[in-house]
């Protein structure tokens, strides 16, 4: 961390930040160059906080050299790969997972029929929501464990492994008995506790980017998860809130090559959620696909008129076999292939 200074040689205000430094974060700082204005702080900063230091008057800036998440960073390795059952591998280079399935797992049949629709067309993940987060408290909330005894029934019969959101740290208990993956929904991404639980967890993890939050916060809202012991997280682009009404919410595709630059994880488009209407989803996977994501996760209902949550974003059999011949060809121009 580098502390730069208003004044050359303000030996009251050095010695005033040096002690809080060492008595506060247990830091060692020196000063470097011959100018007496920049303390330089080496080694581990992370418990520093940057705003404490920056509000000292006399002090014009702080940077922090190194990132606040260690354990999430590309500086750290390469590439995360997670290694689910049925041969399915996510963030290998050179391959897309697509994961899909209706929002709510509604019935048994229902989630049977979506299944069989997501194989069909090349999904190699099963999607289903059980306990779900409403944006009003009288909608459809899910199944609750039902609805996870149907997905781990129809993961099998299938041969996907499946996903599942859980809100709170009593779902994770249930989903380590019946998924693949535990999603972390957008409401969720600043829940602690949540995260903290899901780092004893060894199951994967599909981290959403909350509403609005920066990369920054996406990253250390991970670092959480990892730094409690589960190495396999990803995160999911699904859009924020921007001042835009027409699209549900603004998919920042531009985050796919900044994450890809930060962070050895894989990175995840959901363009179901951020698109909002199904007839603008084949689109928005292609770009998802054309900027580099390792794989998507698609909402699709054999009839989405009758769902209970998401209707107007999923996908029908026609327009679910048109978004995936888009995927398909934009894959291969990019010389990848579906894991
Ligand atoms: C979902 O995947 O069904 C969902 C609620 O997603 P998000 O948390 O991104 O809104
Ligand atoms: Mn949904």
């Amino acid at each position: 961390m580098l502390i730069v200074l208003r004044q050359k040689n303000d030996q009251p205000l050095i010695t005033h930040i040096q002690n809080l430094l060492k008595k506060k974060y247990g830091c060692e700082s020196h000063i470097i160059g011959s100018n007496g204005r920049v303390i330089a702080v080496p080694g581990d900063t992370t418990m520093v906080e940057i705003d404490l230091i920056k509000n000292i008057e006399g002090v014009r800036s702080v940077d922090r050299v190194d990132r606040p998440y260690k354990l999430a960073s590309r500086e750290r390795k390469d590439r995360t790969e997670i290694k689910l059952s049925h041969g399915v591998t996510i963030g290998t280079r050179g391959t897309l997972v697509v994961m899909a399935g209706p929002c709510s797992i509604e019935s048994e049949a229902q989630l049977d029929e979506t299944a069989a629709l997501a194989k069909k067309h090349g999904a190699t993940v099963l999607r289903g929501g059980a306990f779900k987060p409403r944006t009003g408290p009288y909608a459809f909330n899910g199944l609750g464990e039902d609805g996870l005894k149907f997905l781990k029934k129809a993961g099998e019969k299938y041969e996907m492994p499946v996903i599942s959101e859980a809100m709170n740290e009593a779902q994770v208990d249930l989903m380590e008995k019946y998924v693949d993956i535990v999603q972390v929904g957008a409401r969720n991404m600043q829940n602690y506790d949540l995260l903290r639980r899901l780092g004893k967890c060894r199951i994967p993890v599909l981290l959403k980017r909350g509403l609005a939050a920066t990369l920054e916060e996406f990253l250390l809202a991970a670092e959480y998860i990892l730094a409690g012991g589960n190495p396999d997280v990803m995160l999911c682009e699904r859009g924020i809130r921007t001042f835009e009404e027409e699209v549900r919410f603004t998919l920042a595709l531009g985050s796919v090559p900044a994450l890809r630059e930060l962070t050895h994880l894989p990175i995840i488009i959901d363009p179901s959620h951020a698109a909002g209407k199904a007839r603008w989803i084949a689109d928005t996977s292609r770009a998802s696909v054309a900027i580099g994501a390792d794989g998507l996760i698609i909402e699709i209902h054999p009839r989405p008129e009758e769902a209970l949550s998401d209707g107007p974003q999923a996908l029908d059999e026609a327009h679910w076999t048109e978004c995936m011949e888009g995927i398909r060809a934009i894959a291969g121009a990019m010389g990848k292939k579906l894991a």
